[in-house]
């Protein structure tokens, strides 16, 4: 595979540049990433030329939305018709894989670009009013020196380098940045781009400081945030939730146009409930929003890609991302899987192995 480049340590401006380059001489007839809102803002964008395009922001460290859950919506739509260079954080690329492995997205013409993934911060954040020297401190993260004020999934995120990317943006030598090559493809963009870059790779010791670093980040917030042993204690976490879905809107894997959960077999749950209302003397409305995260979990603990978008979203402080975490990552062990991993790799509730789960029974 071809080598990789030396970007120079100026982040964010060595990125950017660095998209720009790409975008000149790799064949692209749009982007997707980050970019400037006319409200001063930061959203997803996908431009297909400069002239009137907003300011790009590649790898900005917030994630206003799931690229994922945009880019199910963008390729089943038909947006995605000539070769776009996307801009993601991993859990953005794991998500969109497993949306895709479920045959609610599509690969075809998308080259990604992805980062040893620093982390992003919440969305209060973001509206509260961005420093800009923020950005700067959060660019010196290749020491492996935890950034104070991530989202709580990030500081515990320890899936932080991109599976399937065809172009990497990783922490190299003495502070440098490099872009490396994931893929073929990528190593063909690498050599066009940057002909006479110096020469770089991903700096082992950075990775393994972050790694260090990220695992303790785990056991923190696991055990201050999300320590729920039973049933019991889901039940009283999610006694909290005043059921506006908005979790479910923001996750990558929940795609379902009709939910259950806002079907009319929901408002036939209140009609049921009349008899409860006689034994009990009083019921809740809306009904059903502890069964709505046990439904949830069921549906897609074994695809959780532990983004954190959905807890960014609670109006009530639910930690719902670290919950999902959990679960998620206690299921996928039994599985041995790892989400978005590998788009060949089959989904464990899709196929059948006949030596599995021996312990259960025959
Ligand atoms: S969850 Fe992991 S991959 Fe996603 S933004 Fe946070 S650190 Fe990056
Ligand atoms: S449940 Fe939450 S953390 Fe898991 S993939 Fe969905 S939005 Fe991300
Ligand atoms: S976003 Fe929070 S309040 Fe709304 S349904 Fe999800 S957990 Fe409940």
């Amino acid at each position: 595979m071809a080598r990789g480049a030396d970007i120079g340590t100026e982040m964010p401006k060595a990125l950017r540049e660095a998209v720009q380059r790409l975008m000149e001489t790799g064949g692209f007839e749009g982007t997707f990433t980050l970019a400037r809102t006319p409200g001063g803002g930061v959203d997803y964008f996908l431009s297909t030329k400069e002239e009137g395009a907003p300011e790009l922001l590649p790898l900005h460290p917030v994630m206003p939305n799931h690229a994922g859950r945009l880019l199910r919506e963008m390729t089943l739509g038909g947006a995605m018709r000539g070769k776009v260079l996307v801009i993601t954080r991993p859990c953005e690329l794991r998500g969109f894989v497993e949306i895709v492995k479920r045959l609610q997205g599509c690969l075809d013409n998308l080259v990604f670009l992805s980062v040893v993934c620093g982390g992003v911060f919440p969305l209060s954040m973001v509206s509260a009013g961005w420093d800009g020297k923020r950005t700067e401190e959060y660019w010196a993260y290749p020491d492996g020196r935890p950034v104070q004020g991530l989202r709580p999934a990030c500081q515990g995120c320890t899936e932080f380098i991109p599976y399937t990317a065809d172009l990497v943006v990783a922490p190299s030598a003495n502070g440098h940045w490099a872009l490396t090559a994931g893929s073929e493809e990528g190593g063909r963009l690498i050599e066009r781009a940057f002909p006479s870059a110096p020469a770089a790779e991903m700096d082992p010791k950075a990775l393994e400081a972050m790694a260090v670093a990220r695992k303790a980040g785990r056991e923190e917030v696991l055990s201050h945030e999300a320590d729920v042993k039973g049933l019991s204690d889901l039940v009283k976490v999610f006694g909290r939730c005043i059921g506006c879905h908005a979790c479910s809107k923001a996750c990558p894997i929940c795609y379902c146009t009709l939910c259950t959960f806002e079907s009319s077999r929901m408002e036939d749950r209140m009609e049921q409930s009349k008899g409860q209302l006689e034994v009990k003397g009083g019921i809740r409305a809306p009904a059903g929003t502890v069964l709505f995260h046990i439904g949830r979990m069921g549906h897609m603990a074994v695809s959780c890609v532990a983004c954190g978008c959905c807890q960014d979203v609670c109006p009530v402080g639910i930690p719902v991302s670290l919950l999902f975490k959990k679960v998620g990552e206690a299921v996928q062990a039994r599985f041995e899987y790892v989400p978005g991993r590998d788009v060949k790799e089959a989904l464990p509730i899709n196929t059948f192995q006949p030596m599995e789960f021996k312990e259960v029974g025959e």
